[in-house]
């Protein structure tokens, strides 16, 4: 039997980090077992689905590395709208299933109490179909539904605790449950890997599967991803989007590298690990069932290793959207024809180190480029004290005095006017930092004046100086 998996989002927002955790399961699921992703669109939702989410669907997993025409798909569920409604109309042909009038209030004007779930008042009062008429499953009366689940064993629900829940609404459309087990049926998926949030849905899909004479699929529910206060990830109030990461610079191997942490770790003592390794030693057996913590520091110190271990040369192609402001992408402060892409090279490796993020670029080397510096003014008032000016004075006279304008003869001419003034470096770089960059923390400082050259420097410090007469 060839293994079938599918990841079936529904494109009613900006795709979320847990989606593209399921969707990397699954993926490496299929890849393990010689199997086949297949890709489907639950597009049902005709009021919230919207295009633009489902090419957004298509584009984040592009970029986390399932890559669009290595899977079989898309599908769109509403394609398969036909056989949507000829299941339900077999269930209600063979019994399986009654229509219903009940409005939620009339159950509960019967029962006398809150609502908890339909009564069964019409299961045998055979009610033919009709406008406004619900269909529902009859679920069994006894016995137990047994689920067969990859990572959190065998959950067994009682079937006479399951509501006849409905299968069709009144204008006849199918709902969620129903569509989703007739599309898993008709595309012969074989292992359903999907986020715990659906647990609740699986006893009654099971039995949807049952009655419709098919053998149901293994299910594996993976945990759901929570925020530092062991809250679900929402978003409303987290960062769920990976398009947000993606802009924020964030690596695609990063990104999957810790995605796939969630819930599970390779072998040995380590946790960046090159994909191939996941690859292999990923066991969806191994994935803890306990929610999973979606550590954004953690990531973001992931990220940081992940920049550092890149080649200078792409490291430099890597940074390329945010010093173009390409796509989604802020356009930098600088304009086009300031950006010097020699100036850049001769920075990047120094910014390497430094950088979380691919979008913290920009700060680190805007002085490169602006004609004159973004001054942060909080910067400027806490280190120009007293002193700042005569200190100015007396660097731009030593630096104009020098011969050649390179990091180590800045730093050695720099640090005399500072000694002369009983000053630590670090006291004497402050000032001219501030008035080169605009910032109080950036890139080593004498390399950064290096590169920006003698002119600019100078004129900047100049600046600084009558700025505090
Ligand atoms: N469309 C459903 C969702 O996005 C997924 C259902 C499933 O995986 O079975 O939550």
């Amino acid at each position: 039997m060839t293994v079938r998996v599918r990841f079936a989002p529904s494109p009613t927002g900006m795709f979320h980090v847990g989606g593209a955790r399921s969707a990397l399961q699954n993926w490496i699921y299929a890849k393990q077992q010689g199997g086949v992703f297949v890709l489907r669109i639950e597009d049902t939702d005709a009021a919230r689905n919207k295009p633009e989410w489902t090419e957004g669907i298509l584009s984040a997993l592009d970029w986390i590395g399932i890559s669009r025409g290595s899977y079989e798909g898309p599908y769109f569920q509403s394609e398969n709208a036909g056989e949507h409604r000829a299941a339900a109309a077999r269930l209600y042909e063979s019994g399986r299933a009654y229509y219903c009038d009940c409005t939620r209030e009339d159950v509960q004007a019967r029962t006398g109490s809150q609502y908890q779930g339909y009564d069964g008042y019409h299961r045998d009062l055979g009610l033919g179909p009709g406008e406004g008429r619900a269909l529902r499953f009859r679920t069994p009366d006894e016995g137990l539904t047994v689920v067969v689940d990859l990572i959190r064993g065998e959950p067994t629900f009682e079937n006479k605790l399951i509501e006849d829940f409905v299968i069709a609404r009144g204008d006849g459309s199918p709902v969620f449950l129903l569509a989703n087990v007739v599309d898993d049926m008709t595309m012969g998926i074989t292992h359903v890997i999907r986020a715990e949030e659906h647990l609740p849905n699986t006893p009654k899909q099971q039995l949807l599967w049952d009655a419709l004479g098919v053998k149901p699929p293994v299910w594996a529910h993976v945990p759901v991803v929570v925020n530092e206060k062991r809250q679900k990830l929402s978003k409303r109030r987290d960062k769920v989007a990976l398009e947000a990461y993606r802009e924020e610079g964030y690596l695609s191997g990063a990104m999957r590298n810790y995605l796939m942490l969630l819930g599970w770790a390779p072998s040995g003592d380590r946790e960046i690990v090159p994909w191939s390794v996941i690859e292999e030693e990923f066991r969806l057996e191994e994935v803890n069932p306990s929610p999973a913590f979606f550590d954004e520091k953690k990531l973001r110190a992931f990220n940081g290793e992940y920049i550092r271990a890149l080649p200078v040369p792409e490291f430099i192609d890597a940074c390329q959207p945010w010093l173009t402001g390409t796509g989604t992408i802020a356009p930098p402060p600088w304009q086009p024809e300031e950006y010097d892409a020699d100036a850049f090279a001769a920075v990047a490796p120094l910014a390497q180190t430094r950088i979380a993020v691919l979008s913290e670029i920009v700060p680190n080397v805007d002085f490169l480029f602006l004609a004159s510096p973004l001054i942060d003014e909080a910067a400027w008032t806490k280190t120009m004290k007293d002193g700042s000016a005569e200190l100015l004075d007396e660097a731009v006279a030593a630096f104009e005095a020098l011969e050649s304008w390179d990091a180590e003869s800045l730093k050695s001419t720099l640090e005399a006017v500072g000694t002369a003034r009983g000053l630590k470096l670090g006291k004497t770089q402050a000032p001219v930092r501030v008035a080169v960059t605009g910032r109080t923390v950036g890139l080593p400082l004498f390399e950064s004046l290096e590169v920006l050259g003698r002119e600019r420097t100078l004129t900047r410090m100049r600046a600084a100086r009558l700025r505090l007469v």
